[in-house]
This record gives structure tokens, C-alpha cells and sequence, in this order.
């Protein structure tokens, strides 16, 4: 017991010291509570990333100990080389200058070395040489995993391995002012983080048109740590979203190994079988101004549908899962797909510029699947995306539609939940306190 305590009073520091960093606004509130200990020990194995968070912002600055051989080493420098699309080893070798002789010795040394294969545009690789060109020793990370190549005579030797990364439970608070973005920018949350705010709430709100100014949100997640430097961000652990007064929560819990979901505290399930916005959430989608298409009864009443603006190519994804009854040219719609789902409804989606590829009539579709791309075409005085939601064939408002939920957490899950959750509950009603307490 005593122990634990003294791990968490550790842990504890370290979030305080990194937090420190971040600064303060009047309504920013970061915080790290003594229930870390509880939190961290909480659903998740350490190390272990979801899938869903793949998104990085933070790039880390690798500490590169200098290559262990050759007299050369003092002479040399460490240059850094950008991969761009389309890059493989050999090109990226041939722009750091390295002769073809060393690129076929490279080559050959590496060629079972997964990570080249799958090189990420944006990334970056730093190349050790000699004053001459000579490549040394090259060092590439890529997420987790640290590729090291280090010359060996003529040849060179190979080493490929995860990094281990600790893992941390940060929290952060937040007031909309202008946009989602702006706020996560203010409480220096990274995109991927932001962006899950969106998906974790995609049921109950449409982040492109129900944000209200004074809006607030809090959030408990993963940060994974390699020598005290932030790498990437990665699950949400809990979340609440206050939206024009009425509060969201919720908690994510794993229910088997490597399955988990989103729940409200009380157990239901946050999913519902429809998303509340077709539009892809991103940077770009946030800024687009939607004053055009302001979501007011007498827009849906002239014409039956919803109006999303949004720049020509968003991606317009499937609100729920369903079949493809109808993808094609049709008349004011222009480019048209029409879903049908579970038998009684349809949602539309009109103006598009193209459809994904392989879809056709007949073919399955799952919620959150891109399914076209927003355009002009059909009667479209400017590229957005109409949609429209028909119950029973008949027209409804999307933005009021109440919507049918997802299964909600089993009985026999009930007290793993419950444990699970009333910490993050705490953490949730303290955050929200002290948010309210600096408001005054
Ligand atoms: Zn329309």
C-alpha cells in the first residue's frame, strides 16, 4: 500500500511538471488528481495503443548516441531527410547524396526490414555521414518502433525494435470560444485528441453545427512518454461535453481484451445507430463556415433536407450501418447515395462530386464509412452536401430525430463497469467543479 501510494505521488509530479509547461488561461483548467494511480491501473494494459488512434502532431526529437565504429566518426554529422509519397529507401538514400555502392550494400542489409516498407510521407529519417557522403549509420522511428542501421565494415548491420513508451493520464478543460479546434489549441491538446472529442460524441452532436459559444468540455486521456518527451496521444478514458447547457459523459470501458467502447456513466451505451453529422470531422471542415446553410426549421422546411457547406472532396460518410440502395446520377440531386437501413429509414446524400470507390447498389456499408465526397453537381449554387433522413419513406428533420442507441453494458459486465467507472466519474465532477469555481 505504501508503495502504491509512493508510485502515484511519482506519477503525480511528473504530470504536475509537464502540465506546468502548458500554461494558463482564466478558463483552462488542466489538473492531475490523486486518483492517477487508480485511472492508469484502469482497463488498459501499459504500451498497449488502440487502433482507432493512429494520428501523431508530436514529433520527437531523438537523443542519437554517435555510431560505436570507424575513425571516420568524428568527422561526421547527423542530416535529416524528409520522406516524401512515393519515397522508398533507395530514393531517400539517393537525396542524403549516399553513392550507389553504400545504396546496394543498404539494400541488402535491410531487405527483410519491415519498417522500410512502409515509409510515412511527412516522417522523417536521420542519416549519419562522413565528410565525404559516407552514410555511417541511419536511425528511422516510426510510432513506436526505432529502426538503427550502422555501418559495419562494408556492409551494415541492422536493428529493429519497439520502443518502450510510458504512458500517462492527462486531463484538460476547456471553453468554446469559436470552434473545437480553437479550444483544444488554447488547453494544447493535440488534433488526434480533438478529433476524438468529435467521435466519441458523433451520436449525440453534430460538431459542424451544434457548438455553442461558452460550450465546454473536459477530458481524461493517454499521452505516451519515450525519455520524458510527449510521442503521440492515445485513448480518450473519459470525456464530458456540455452543449448549450446539457451535459455529456463518457467513459470508455474495455469489455474484453482489445474491445472496448463508450458508455454513460449509467451504463447505456454512448453509440446510437446513426451519426448525428455525415460530414467528416477535421481542421478544414471546422474552419468552413456553415453561415450559408444555417440550420434553421424554415432552410429544412423548403426543401427536406440538410445543407452541410464544406469544401469540394470532404469526405461524406455513412451515418449508420446499411446497404446501398441507390448510387447515381439523379436529376436536382446530382451525384446521389441513398442508404437504407435496417429497413425503415434512408438517409440521402445529394451534390456529390464522386463516390468511393467500389461503392454500388447492393453493397454494405458501416457507420462512419466514407461513402463520396462533397461536390456541386445537381442544382448546387456552391459545393456542400445535402442529406436528408426518411423514416418510413417519409421526410424528418435529422438535426431533430431522436435516434435508437446501441446495446447497453451487459449484466454480467455490470460490476467491472461500475468499478471502472466511478473513479472517472470523480474525476469528472471534480474537473467540473474547479472549472466552474475559476468561471467566477
Ligand atoms: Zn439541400
Amino acid at each position: 500500500m505504501q508503495q502504491e501510494q509512493g508510485t502515484s505521488a511519482i506519477l503525480a509530479q511528473k504530470a504536475v511538471r509537464l502540465i506546468g509547461s502548458f500554461g494558463w488561461r482564466r478558463w483552462l483548467v488542466a489538473l492531475v488528481l490523486p486518483f492517477l494511480g487508480v485511472v492508469a491501473a484502469f482497463g488498459i494494459a501499459p504500451n498497449t495503443v488502440p487502433n482507432r488512434v493512429a494520428t501523431t502532431r508530436v514529433v520527437q526529437e531523438l537523443e542519437l548516441p554517435l555510431p560505436s565504429n570507424g575513425a571516420a566518426t568524428d568527422a561526421g554529422y547527423w542530416r535529416e531527410e524528409r520522406i516524401v509519397r512515393g519515397d522508398r529507401a533507395a530514393s531517400l538514400l539517393r537525396r542524403l547524396g549516399t553513392s550507389d555502392a553504400d545504396v546496394r550494400a543498404f539494400l541488402r542489409a535491410t531487405h527483410s526490414t519491415k519498417m522500410l516498407r512502409q515509409l510515412i510521407p511527412g516522417q522523417s529519417v536521420r542519416a549519419y555521414q562522413d565528410a565525404h557522403g559516407k552514410l555511417l549509420a541511419l536511425r528511422y522511428q516510426n510510432d513506436g518502433d526505432l529502426l538503427n542501421v550502422e555501418r559495419d565494415g562494408d556492409g551494415f548491420r541492422v536493428s529493429e525494435g519497439a520502443i518502450e513508451l510510458e504512458r500517462r493520464v492527462l486531463v484538460a478543460s476547456g471553453e468554446i470560444d469559436t470552434s473545437l479546434f480553437g479550444a483544444t489549441d488554447a488547453a494544447h491538446l493535440p488534433d488526434a485528441v480533438a478529433i476524438q472529442i468529435a467521435d466519441v460524441f458523433a451520436t449525440d452532436l453534430d460538431f459542424h453545427r451544434d457548438l455553442r459559444r461558452g460550450d465546454r468540455f473536459t477530458v481524461v486521456y493517454e499521452a505516451y512518454y519515450d525519455q520524458g518527451e510527449p510521442v503521440r496521444s492515445g485513448q480518450i478514458l473519459a470525456a464530458e461535453f456540455i452543449n448549450d447547457g446539457k451535459a455529456y459523459r463518457a467513459l470508455w470501458f474495455e469489455y474484453a481484451k482489445g474491445h472496448g467502447g463508450y458508455y454513460t456513466p449509467d451504463g447505456s451505451n454512448i453509440r446510437k445507430a446513426f451519426l448525428r453529422s455525415p460530414l467528416e470531422f477535421s481542421r478544414v471542415t471546422s474552419r468552413y463556415t456553415n453561415r450559408r446553410y444555417h440550420p434553421i426549421l424554415r432552410e429544412w422546411r423548403a426543401h427536406r433536407g440538410v445543407d452541410y457547406g464544406a469544401p469540394v472532396g470532404t469526405r461524406v460518410r455513412a451515418t449508420g450501418n446499411g446497404v446501398v440502395n441507390f448510387a447515381g446520377r439523379r436529376g436536382g440531386y446530382g451525384n446521389l447515395v441513398v442508404l437504407r437501413h435496417q429497413s425503415r429509414y434512408t438517409t440521402w446524400y445529394g451534390h456529390l462530386s464522386r463516390f468511393a470507390k467500389g461503392l454500388r447498389s447492393g453493397a454494405r456499408v458501416q457507420q462512419g464509412e466514407t461513402i463520396g465526397y462533397v461536390g456541386m453537381t445537381g442544382l448546387a449554387n456552391g459545393p456542400h452536401l445535402h442529406y436528408e433522413f426518411r423514416v418510413n419513406g417519409v421526410h424528418r428533420n435529422p438535426l431533430k430525430v431522436v435516434l435508437p442507441p446501441a446495446p447497453p453494458i451487459q449484466a454480467a459486465q455490470r460490476p467491472a463497469f461500475d468499478a471502472a467507472a466511478a473513479p472517472l466519474v470523480d474525476m469528472l465532477n471534480l474537473l467540473r467543479g474547479t472549472n466552474l469555481a475559476r468561471l467566477e
